[in-house]
């Protein structure tokens, strides 16, 4: 054959070898979200969205196959924040901007949110309440949005007046009497009702705000604000539609009823006492502690005019004893899912988190599990994703550095794959590493 038509079977075979590649990360630092030690100089292959192999010592490959050099980081699995909010982000603008903004400009909005959040190495998040987070969740499965995987609670659920009733602080009116549909109960029928609303609109599981919050413009930050019987009526509800439920929580009392309704996490746990830490571990409840919200709200609380006046004592009194919740809890063995309220923070920023949770006495290692295989375990998804496992979905990050001598480096991600699609290689770029396809 002569050597022209060689180039034009060679041209006509070469997408056959483009789709059969697999891709192949080189690890110099591995951290599987399981094992309490590190590896290194890994191997992880990868074909479409699966990891299919994991092996010691850096391979080669097939021809064809794409190597990734990571070889001066650590990997691991894409992490995972269990609470944030991509409808918006902390300003002095935020309580009035449910009076001009309308859905396609949250959901406009949103978009650089969750890209950042991905980029920062994010692959999964649960999204606690918002305006647009399931259309959002929909847009990023379609392809047609860069963000992280959504587990989305759609417009969480409160009591008139209570943390996330829509219309506080409108005027009278104004104000109306929001009810079941925009997430507000005041009855076992009620509760039902605004559960099967939001899987009616597509949620995948349900927010509550079992006490008052710091951020609402309301008096009080922590009293019991439902019903034990209610929120009992929200589990059993979401669990025929296999939702469940997370319930924001700052006051003691409010909490215990949380547990013992059985919901599946209680968020910020602020003034959780010794008979609630007993509680989380009999229930086997999940405690997502979100130290980062707590140490912005703190902050700004020293801004004049930045929050609301109702809201800004609470903000200094409740923000800062987080850090030091945490640390009781996590010696007291109770179940720790990694995060944030990113939304309370700017997003991308999620990271910090870590090496607030190493201050407050939890391990780099234990941190990255939480972040990893715990949170996995919270969602239920544990069988796919959290770990880096031969079978699994292949969400890998990488950071520069070693975390587990330098937590700080967490914030630090270059490498970011999610279902197997690459949206951050840093090394490749600085390298400007190029693959070889020899065409005769
Ligand atoms: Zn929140």
């Amino acid at each position: 054959m002569n050597k022209p038509f060689l180039s034009f079977l060679a041209v006509l075979l070469l997408p056959v070898f483009l789709f059969a590649q697999n891709t192949i990360l080189h690890c110099g630092k591995f951290i599987d979200g399981k094992s309490n030690s590190a590896r290194s100089g890994v191997s992880i292959v990868v074909s479409d969205n699966k990891i299919i192999e994991i092996k010691n010592g850096y391979i080669d490959g097939d021809e064809g196959d794409t190597i990734i050099d990571l070889k001066d980081q650590t990997v691991m699995p894409g992490l995972m924040d269990m609470h944030v909010h991509l409808s918006g982000e902390l300003s002095p603008k935020s309580y009035s901007e449910k009076f001009y903004m309308n859905p396609e400009d949250y959901a406009y909005r949103s978009v650089p949110f969750a890209r950042k959040t991905l980029l920062a190495g994010f692959t999964t998040v649960r999204d606690l309440g918002g305006v647009i987070n399931t259309p959002l969740r929909n847009a990023i499965n379609d392809g047609f949005v860069v963000g992280p995987r959504i587990f989305s609670a759609g417009k969480s659920l409160a009591t008139t007046g209570g943390h996330a009733d829509p219309t506080n602080s409108l005027n009278r009116r104004i104000e109306g009497d929001a009810g079941p549909k925009e997430g507000v109960v005041n009855s076992i029928e009620d509760a039902k009702k605004a559960v099967r609303y939001r899987y009616k609109n597509g949620a995948d599981l349900i927010k509550i705000t079992a006490t008052g919050g710091v951020l609402s413009v309301a008096k009080s930050g922590q009293n019991p604000q439902f019903t034990e019987e209610e929120i009992k009526a929200i589990v059993d509800t979401g669990k025929d539609y296999g939702m469940h439920v997370a319930a924001h929580a700052h006051g003691a009392e409010g909490m215990k009823r949380a547990i013992r309704a059985g919901v599946r996490s209680i968020e910020h746990g602020t003034l959780m006492d010794d008979e609630a830490m007993e509680l989380f571990k009999k229930h086997g409840t999940y405690y997502v502690p979100t130290i980062l919200a707590g140490a912005t709200v703190a902050e700004r609380a020293k801004i004049d005019g930045y929050f609301p006046a109702l809201v800004r004592p609470k903000a200094a009194a409740i923000g800062p004893k987080i850090q030091e919740t945490f640390s009781r809890a996590y010696k007291a063995g109770v179940k720790i899912a990694f995060g944030t309220d990113s939304g309370v923070s700017p997003h991308g920023i999620n990271a910090q988190e870590f090496e607030l949770m190493v201050k407050g006495g939890m391990p780099p290692m234990e941190a990255i599990q939480s972040a990893t295989l715990v949170a996995a375990e919270l969602l239920g998804i544990d069988d796919e994703l959290g770990t880096l496992e031969k079978g699994k979905t292949a969400d890998v990050i990488a950071v520069d550095g070693d975390p587990l001598k330098d937590i700080s480096v967490m914030q630090k991600v270059v490498f970011v794959m999610k279902d197997g699609k690459i949206y951050r290689n840093v090394p490749d770029t600085l390298k400007k590493h190029t693959t070889s396809i020899n065409i005769p």
